[in-house]
């Protein structure tokens, strides 16, 4: 069966899904958009993900395109009919169509939106968490905005190519006082020295990171200290673990960072009881 995509308001085979060349989010990144992990075919993490949607939006000055109750039906009949049950759901919304100016339309127009699904193979993701993986550090180049999810996703597009240019699987953006910020397409951690979890911080120029906040309120239960506080490549290095989280890839141990071992160079065993407390806990609230 193929796949179907939903674009404004109709499901329509991929491979003639198609927005308008003058969409503001194709020229101009105008858009923002959010992931959510699919656990059998139900959404994980729904509130944060819908709540940094609205955010991201009104950030923007952009309308939701819809109630979030209309907005929940539409995503789960794009994975009702595209049969689903492990996966993601893309969701995109631009400013909507109007003739190109850098200024926004006025009168305004309507959003524009588009939604995908995705199938994963979990066993494959579980496997490649057992191996761990290999990330390497990029000067961090991206807008002041980090914390609004937009579609202006070039410099992690290069950071990610970087990374895969030298078979490692994710890049972490390093500042300018040499401190990780976030990975391309993730939230970084280490375990240091004394087996405290550490993370950047929010009011850094990051994303906040759905994952990073439902691990966060786990470590917390768990009764595990976590600092939000920031770390360097060389505190990766020196530390015992290192993992990163996001949607895509939940929870994944870290192994060597720009070539370097981190730690013994093995899975870390802290990564691993977070990744299965994560996924149990996301499968259990999903909708
Ligand atoms: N940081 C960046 C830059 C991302 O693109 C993502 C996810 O796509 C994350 C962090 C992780 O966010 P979440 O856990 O909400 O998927």
């Amino acid at each position: 069966m193929g796949r179907i995509a939903y674009v404004n308001g109709r499901y329509v085979p991929h491979g003639e899904a198609v927005v308008h060349i003058e969409d503001r989010g194709y020229q101009l990144a105008d858009a923002v958009y959010e992931v959510w992990a699919l656990f059998g075919g139900k959404l994980a993490d729904p509130e944060g993900h819908f709540a940094r949607l609205e955010r991201s939006l009104g950030e923007l000055s952009i309308a939701m395109p819809m109630s979030r109750a209309a907005l929940t039906m539409v995503l789960k009949e794009a994975v009702r009919r595209n049969r689903v049950s492990e996966g993601s759901v893309y969701l995109q919304v631009s400013r909507g169509v109007a003739p190109r100016d850098h200024a926004f339309p006025n009168p305004e127009v309507r959003p524009a939106m588009v939604v995908t699904v995705s199938r994963v193979d979990r066993a494959a993701s579980d496997a490649r968490a057992a191996k761990g993986i290999a990330v390497v550090t990029t000067p961090e180049n991206r807008w002041g905005r980090c914390d609004i999810k937009t579609v202006g996703l070039l410099p992690n597009a290069l950071a990610k190519q970087k990374a895969r240019a030298v078979g490692a699987v994710e890049a972490w953006f390093v500042d300018e006082l040499g401190f990780v910020t976030e990975g391309a397409s993730s939230n970084a951690w280490i375990v240091d020295g004394d087996g405290r979890l550490r993370t950047r911080d929010t009011n850094a120029n990051i994303l906040r990171g759905v994952t990073r906040h439902t691990l966060l309120d786990l470590i917390r239960n768990e009764g595990l200290e976590v600092d939000e506080r920031p770390f360097t490549p060389a505190d990766a290095v020196a530390a015992k673990e290192a993992f990163i989280t996001g949607a895509g890839s939940l929870v994944l141990p870290v192994v060597a960072v720009d070539g370097k071992p981190v730690g013994d160079g093995k899975v870390g065993p802290l990564a691993m009881r977070l990744r299965r407390l994560y996924i149990e806990q996301a499968k259990a609230a999903a909708v």
